[in-house]
């Protein structure tokens, strides 16, 4: 059960430990001054945004749009699962491995979301992940604290101490060493895996295509493992075409980094295939032999039908978190798994239960709602989060303080 004791010592702890909050602030604001210097590449920012919060609005919970994707990804040759519950989507992707024991991915919050590193790992799967950031988190004991820079509130220091530990050889803090060292490990996995697993920043209908962004160059790598790519996403990632998916990365891209565009765009509409030799149809050519998608639920419908349909509008780009003044004092204490801040745990309540939502800061946002300023497609914490309150209330659940103001309340009349 959750205590007032345990979230008082949830939030005391950064406070505390200030290093990683100083880490994370710096980091930061190297995003917010990329920003404010790139902003000139988007003179129709507004416009923009207008554009993706209505495709968003017209896609979510869309049930013909994500017929229409499901068909046309079949007719591409990718073959599809659809994921009620996480259980589902775990247990699919580990018959999927076959006799494998290794597997290679890449970013995903929805992989982290269903728990599929531990489920794969506790059936004998060794998993690595493949993005730096992701990478270093892996070998720690650390939460990721941004969604696309998870390691941003390490220093290098930090990055020596974790490395040295887990390559058993002393290393100096310099950033370029240890980003060499890790490239070299994570290419040593690559090489040798057969099965790569990836998440996708959107599903576009009208193609039948995934998209996925990223600046390591890892996605290719592991995309192209020679067996299988297995893209892990959420069915909320639904856009009806690529040109307004691409709208949506572009904000993401600059709202998450400062920059204007990531390094890699994969588009992915097929399965490699020829036919060059008397016409006989041979797939996984250069790359896998085989495509699958799988799309997740996990609550999502359910969450739309009980009307917090905008919750789910996130593009993951981690804006709120640079004004959230509770994740400035608390840091990625405030948020579940990969979705992090008051957004993040309000969705936990769909995606997990109450007690997760409760355990990771349901009762922290302060609901000034300025993650609904920052936000690239409006989302304001505040009312899912009173609303999400009201409910875990109705339960029983009352902390030593609630009472105390409630008593107040009762006694002043005020
Ligand atoms: S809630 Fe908005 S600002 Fe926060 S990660 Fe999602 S899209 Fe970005």
């Amino acid at each position: 059960m959750i205590t007032e004791d345990y979230l008082k010592n949830k939030i005391n702890e950064p406070l505390e430990n200030k290093e990683k909050l100083i880490a994370l602030r710096k980091a930061f604001k190297t995003t917010r001054d990329r920003q404010n210097e790139n902003k000139v590449l988007f003179p129709d920012l507004n416009e923009r945004k207008e554009r993706l919060k209505k495709i968003r609005d017209f896609s979510i919970g869309n049930k013909e749009l994500l017929s229409q994707a499901i068909k046309n990804f079949e007719k591409n040759g990718f073959r599809v699962f659809y994921a009620n519950t996480k259980k589902d989507a775990v247990d699919f992707i580990l018959n999927e491995m076959g006799n494998e024991k290794l597997v290679v991915k890449s970013k995903s919050n929805v992989t982290k979301e269903i728990g599929l590193h531990e489920h794969l790992e506790k059936n004998g799967v060794e998993v690595i992940e493949t993005d730096l950031g992701d990478y270093i988190i892996q070998l720690s004991t650390e939460k990721p604290a941004h969604p696309t820079g998870p390691a941003c509130h390490l220093s290098r220091y930090d990055i020596a101490k974790i490395f040295s530990e887990s390559f058993n050889k002393e290393l100096e803090p310099d950033p370029l060493v240890l980003t060499k060292i890790g490239r070299q490990k994570i290419r040593e996995y690559i090489e040798k895996s057969k099965i790569g697993i990836t998440g996708a920043n959107a599903i576009c209908a009208e193609e039948g295509a995934v998209i996925i962004i990223n600046n390591e160059g890892n996605i290719n790598l592991v995309q192209m493992r020679e067996k299988k790519h297995i893209i892990v996403t959420s069915i909320d990632k639904l856009y009806p075409n690529i040109e307004e998916a691409i709208n949506m990365l572009k904000l993401c891209t600059y709202y998450a980094t400062g920059a204007s565009i990531t390094s890699y765009i994969e588009i992915i509409a097929g399965i490699s295939k020829t036919a060059d030799i008397e016409k006989m149809l041979f797939k996984g050519m250069q790359g896998p032999g085989e495509v699958i998608l799988v799309l997740v639920d996990n609550g999502r419908t359910e969450a739309l039908e009980r009307g917090y349909k905008n919750l789910f509008y996130c593009i993951g780009c981690g804006n709120c978190l640079l004004d959230c003044p509770v994740y400035y004092v608390v840091g990625n204490e405030y948020g579940y798994k990969g979705y992090l801040g008051g957004r993040g745990t309000s969705a936990s309540y769909f995606l997990e239960n109450s007690d997760t939502s409760l355990e990771n800061g349901l009762f922290f946002c302060t609901t000034c709602n300025t993650c609904e300023i920052s936000c690239p497609v409006g989302i304001g914490n505040a009312e899912y989060s009173e609303r999400l309150r009201e409910d875990v209330s109705s339960t029983g659940i009352l902390f030593p303080t609630h009472e105390k103001i409630m008593e107040n309340i009762r006694k002043t009349k005020n």
